[in-house]
Protein backbone atom coordinates (compact mmCIF):
# COMPACT_ATOMS: atom_id res chain seq x y z
CA UNK A 1 0.00 0.00 0.00
CA UNK A 2 1.04 3.33 -0.82
CA UNK A 3 1.61 6.20 1.19
CA UNK A 4 1.00 9.06 -1.37
CA UNK A 5 -2.10 11.17 -0.89
CA UNK A 6 -3.33 12.90 -4.13
CA UNK A 7 -6.45 15.05 -4.50
CA UNK A 8 -7.81 16.34 -8.24
CA UNK A 9 -9.89 18.86 -9.34
CA UNK A 10 -11.83 18.21 -12.73
CA UNK A 11 -14.79 19.76 -14.86
CA UNK A 12 -18.07 17.88 -14.60
CA UNK A 13 -17.95 18.41 -18.44
CA UNK A 14 -15.15 16.29 -19.14
CA UNK A 15 -14.06 17.59 -22.65
CA UNK A 16 -14.06 21.33 -21.04
CA UNK A 17 -10.69 22.92 -21.83
CA UNK A 18 -10.53 26.52 -20.35
CA UNK A 19 -9.82 29.40 -22.51
CA UNK A 20 -7.19 31.81 -22.14
CA UNK A 21 -9.37 34.54 -20.09
CA UNK A 22 -10.31 31.87 -18.12
CA UNK A 23 -7.10 30.22 -17.05
CA UNK A 24 -5.69 33.93 -16.41
CA UNK A 25 -8.97 34.77 -14.40
CA UNK A 26 -8.21 31.36 -12.51
CA UNK A 27 -4.66 31.40 -11.48
CA UNK A 28 -5.26 35.52 -10.70
CA UNK A 29 -8.61 34.39 -8.46
CA UNK A 30 -6.36 31.68 -6.75
CA UNK A 31 -3.13 34.08 -5.93
CA UNK A 32 -6.13 36.80 -4.56
CA UNK A 33 -7.23 34.67 -2.48
CA UNK A 34 -4.11 33.28 -1.30
CA UNK A 35 -4.46 29.76 -2.54
CA UNK A 36 -1.38 30.40 -4.32
CA UNK A 37 1.80 32.14 -3.28
CA UNK A 38 2.80 35.12 -6.24
CA UNK A 39 5.52 34.49 -7.91
CA UNK A 40 8.46 35.71 -6.25
CA UNK A 41 11.32 37.09 -8.68
CA UNK A 42 15.46 37.07 -7.43
CA UNK A 43 14.54 35.32 -4.49
CA UNK A 44 15.35 32.00 -3.50
CA UNK A 45 12.84 30.13 -2.00
CA UNK A 46 11.21 27.06 -1.52
CA UNK A 47 7.75 28.28 -3.05
CA UNK A 48 8.05 28.08 -6.75
CA UNK A 49 6.64 28.66 -10.17
CA UNK A 50 7.12 25.54 -12.39
CA UNK A 51 6.00 25.15 -16.21
CA UNK A 52 6.56 22.35 -18.71
CA UNK A 53 4.23 21.31 -21.54
CA UNK A 54 4.33 19.95 -24.90
CA UNK A 55 3.07 21.28 -28.15
CA UNK A 56 0.68 19.20 -30.23
CA UNK A 57 -0.23 19.70 -33.36
CA UNK A 58 -3.04 17.26 -33.81
CA UNK A 59 -1.23 14.74 -34.90
CA UNK A 60 2.25 14.59 -34.04
CA UNK A 61 3.75 15.55 -30.96
CA UNK A 62 6.15 18.76 -31.20
CA UNK A 63 8.92 20.39 -28.84
CA UNK A 64 8.85 20.08 -25.47
CA UNK A 65 9.43 22.96 -22.97
CA UNK A 66 10.10 23.78 -19.14
CA UNK A 67 10.87 26.42 -16.90
CA UNK A 68 12.70 27.47 -14.64
CA UNK A 69 15.06 24.21 -16.26
CA UNK A 70 16.83 24.75 -19.43
CA UNK A 71 18.00 21.26 -20.04
CA UNK A 72 15.14 20.09 -22.58
CA UNK A 73 14.68 22.72 -25.03
CA UNK A 74 12.53 25.70 -25.88
CA UNK A 75 12.60 28.04 -22.88
CA UNK A 76 9.21 30.52 -23.18
CA UNK A 77 8.66 33.63 -21.90
CA UNK A 78 7.51 32.78 -18.19
CA UNK A 79 3.72 34.27 -16.69
CA UNK A 80 3.90 37.73 -14.99
CA UNK A 81 1.47 38.60 -12.54
CA UNK A 82 -1.42 39.22 -12.84
CA UNK A 83 -1.90 37.25 -15.66
CA UNK A 84 -1.93 38.03 -18.91
CA UNK A 85 -4.72 35.85 -21.28
CA UNK A 86 -2.12 36.27 -24.28
CA UNK A 87 0.59 34.73 -22.66
CA UNK A 88 -1.92 31.54 -21.74
CA UNK A 89 -3.04 31.92 -25.49
CA UNK A 90 0.22 30.95 -26.65
CA UNK A 91 -0.48 27.56 -25.44
CA UNK A 92 -3.17 26.84 -27.44
CA UNK A 93 -3.00 22.79 -28.98
CA UNK A 94 -0.26 22.49 -26.45
CA UNK A 95 0.05 20.11 -22.95
CA UNK A 96 0.32 22.43 -20.53
CA UNK A 97 1.57 21.88 -16.68
CA UNK A 98 2.23 24.42 -14.74
CA UNK A 99 3.32 23.57 -11.16
CA UNK A 100 3.36 25.80 -7.62
CA UNK A 101 5.64 24.26 -5.31
CA UNK A 102 4.40 25.13 -1.86
CA UNK A 103 7.00 24.15 1.06
CA UNK A 104 5.39 25.00 4.80
CA UNK A 105 7.62 27.34 5.83
CA UNK A 106 6.72 29.87 2.79
CA UNK A 107 2.67 28.41 3.76
CA UNK A 108 3.50 30.09 6.96
CA UNK A 109 5.27 33.57 5.97
CA UNK A 110 2.95 34.07 3.16
CA UNK A 111 -0.16 33.28 5.31
CA UNK A 112 -1.15 31.15 2.62
CA UNK A 113 -4.45 28.93 2.62
CA UNK A 114 -4.20 25.04 2.17
CA UNK A 115 -6.92 23.84 -0.73
CA UNK A 116 -7.44 20.49 0.96
CA UNK A 117 -10.00 20.98 4.38
CA UNK A 118 -9.97 19.45 6.82
CA UNK A 119 -6.12 21.31 7.09
CA UNK A 120 -3.38 19.20 8.88
CA UNK A 121 -3.42 18.00 12.26
CA UNK A 122 -0.62 17.33 14.42
CA UNK A 123 -0.92 13.77 13.63
CA UNK A 124 -1.11 14.14 10.02
CA UNK A 125 1.46 17.23 9.89
CA UNK A 126 2.54 16.77 6.09
CA UNK A 127 -0.66 17.52 5.15
CA UNK A 128 0.82 21.14 5.57
CA UNK A 129 2.41 20.65 1.67
CA UNK A 130 0.25 21.18 -0.43
CA UNK A 131 1.80 21.49 -3.92
CA UNK A 132 -0.59 22.25 -7.05
CA UNK A 133 -0.71 21.74 -10.40
CA UNK A 134 -2.63 22.92 -13.22
CA UNK A 135 -2.72 20.31 -15.81
CA UNK A 136 -4.03 20.18 -19.45
CA UNK A 137 -4.14 18.11 -22.27
CA UNK A 138 -5.08 17.72 -25.50
CA UNK A 139 -6.31 14.55 -25.47
CA UNK A 140 -7.98 12.57 -22.37
CA UNK A 141 -5.69 11.18 -19.74
CA UNK A 142 -6.90 8.72 -17.38
CA UNK A 143 -5.63 10.20 -13.77
CA UNK A 144 -6.26 7.95 -10.72
CA UNK A 145 -5.32 3.97 -10.15
CA UNK A 146 -7.66 1.84 -11.14
CA UNK A 147 -8.16 -0.25 -7.58
CA UNK A 148 -8.72 3.59 -6.19
CA UNK A 149 -11.26 4.73 -8.75
CA UNK A 150 -12.45 1.34 -10.06
CA UNK A 151 -12.59 2.62 -13.32
CA UNK A 152 -13.02 -0.69 -16.24
CA UNK A 153 -10.69 -0.54 -19.13
CA UNK A 154 -11.84 2.42 -21.92
CA UNK A 155 -13.55 0.80 -25.04
CA UNK A 156 -15.64 2.10 -27.49
CA UNK A 157 -19.00 1.10 -28.01
CA UNK A 158 -18.06 -0.35 -31.10
CA UNK A 159 -15.17 -2.56 -28.97
CA UNK A 160 -11.86 -0.57 -29.96
CA UNK A 161 -9.77 0.21 -27.53
CA UNK A 162 -9.35 4.12 -27.46
CA UNK A 163 -6.22 3.70 -25.77
CA UNK A 164 -3.03 5.98 -27.15
CA UNK A 165 0.35 4.66 -27.73
CA UNK A 166 1.66 7.89 -26.75
CA UNK A 167 4.49 8.89 -24.53
CA UNK A 168 3.13 9.52 -21.19
CA UNK A 169 5.41 12.52 -20.59
CA UNK A 170 3.45 15.35 -19.65
CA UNK A 171 1.11 13.50 -16.48
CA UNK A 172 2.04 9.97 -16.56
CA UNK A 173 -1.23 8.89 -17.23
CA UNK A 174 -2.55 6.89 -19.67
CA UNK A 175 -3.51 8.83 -23.23
CA UNK A 176 -7.34 8.05 -24.79
CA UNK A 177 -8.88 9.28 -28.30
CA UNK A 178 -10.94 12.14 -27.88
CA UNK A 179 -12.83 9.90 -30.93
CA UNK A 180 -12.81 6.67 -32.02
CA UNK A 181 -11.52 4.84 -35.36
CA UNK A 182 -15.44 4.15 -35.87
CA UNK A 183 -15.92 7.92 -35.97
CA UNK A 184 -17.97 8.09 -32.48
CA UNK A 185 -16.74 10.98 -30.08
CA UNK A 186 -15.50 9.41 -26.92
CA UNK A 187 -17.91 10.62 -23.67
CA UNK A 188 -15.92 10.22 -20.84
CA UNK A 189 -19.17 10.95 -18.34
CA UNK A 190 -20.78 7.54 -19.87
CA UNK A 191 -17.63 6.01 -17.95
CA UNK A 192 -18.84 5.50 -14.03
CA UNK A 193 -16.24 5.68 -11.51
CA UNK A 194 -16.60 4.90 -7.54
CA UNK A 195 -14.55 6.42 -5.20
CA UNK A 196 -13.54 4.12 -2.74
CA UNK A 197 -10.95 5.10 0.29
CA UNK A 198 -10.99 1.80 2.33
CA UNK A 199 -6.99 2.37 2.26
CA UNK A 200 -6.65 5.43 3.68
CA UNK A 201 -9.06 3.83 6.89
CA UNK A 202 -12.26 6.07 6.67
CA UNK A 203 -14.70 3.42 6.25
CA UNK A 204 -15.92 2.05 2.86
CA UNK A 205 -18.47 4.97 1.65
CA UNK A 206 -18.11 4.60 -2.29
CA UNK A 207 -18.49 7.83 -4.14
CA UNK A 208 -20.00 7.23 -7.72
CA UNK A 209 -17.91 9.07 -9.85
CA UNK A 210 -19.16 10.26 -13.80
CA UNK A 211 -16.10 10.49 -15.99
CA UNK A 212 -14.03 8.98 -13.34
CA UNK A 213 -10.26 10.55 -13.82
CA UNK A 214 -10.88 10.76 -17.59
CA UNK A 215 -10.37 15.02 -18.38
CA UNK A 216 -8.29 17.17 -20.20
CA UNK A 217 -8.41 19.90 -17.52
CA UNK A 218 -6.89 18.64 -13.82
CA UNK A 219 -5.92 20.76 -10.92
CA UNK A 220 -4.03 18.59 -8.77
CA UNK A 221 -3.30 19.02 -5.01
CA UNK A 222 -0.66 16.39 -3.85
CA UNK A 223 -0.21 16.96 -0.20
CA UNK A 224 2.88 14.76 0.35
CA UNK A 225 3.16 11.38 1.70
CA UNK A 226 0.39 10.41 4.07
CA UNK A 227 -2.78 8.59 4.36
CA UNK A 228 -5.97 11.05 5.30
CA UNK A 229 -8.24 9.37 7.99
CA UNK A 230 -10.93 11.67 7.49
CA UNK A 231 -11.69 11.79 4.01
CA UNK A 232 -10.27 15.02 2.36
CA UNK A 233 -12.20 18.15 0.26
CA UNK A 234 -11.32 21.38 -1.28
CA UNK A 235 -12.21 23.88 0.55
CA UNK A 236 -15.57 25.69 -0.61
CA UNK A 237 -14.09 28.52 -1.35
CA UNK A 238 -11.69 27.07 -3.04
CA UNK A 239 -13.91 25.04 -5.05
CA UNK A 240 -16.15 28.53 -5.83
CA UNK A 241 -13.22 30.45 -7.22
CA UNK A 242 -12.60 27.22 -9.51
CA UNK A 243 -15.99 26.90 -10.76
CA UNK A 244 -16.37 30.66 -11.50
CA UNK A 245 -13.56 31.50 -12.79
CA UNK A 246 -13.80 28.49 -15.53
CA UNK A 247 -17.64 28.64 -15.76
CA UNK A 248 -18.05 24.93 -15.05
CA UNK A 249 -19.31 22.68 -12.60
CA UNK A 250 -16.74 21.11 -10.61
CA UNK A 251 -16.27 17.31 -9.29
CA UNK A 252 -13.19 16.07 -7.08
CA UNK A 253 -12.08 12.96 -6.12
CA UNK A 254 -8.81 11.43 -4.72
CA UNK A 255 -6.47 8.41 -4.81
CA UNK A 256 -3.60 6.76 -2.50
CA UNK A 257 -0.77 5.69 -4.22
ZN1 LIG B 1 -15.75 2.85 -31.97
Amino acid sequence: MGVEYTHFLFPEDRSFVPSADALSRLVEALVDAQFLPPPIEGKKRASSWWLSGRSYDGENWGDTYEYPLKRRSNRVPFLRYPPDPQWFSQFEYHDLRLSWSISSADRDALKLRHPLTPSYTKDDISYAHGDLTLAITQNFQKYGLDEILCTPEIHCSCGESLDLSVPRLLNYCQRLANECTCGKTFDPCAVIGTWVMAAGGWGNERIAIPGAGITKFALICEPGKIIPRIRPSFDRSFLAICSEALGQEVAQCGEIA
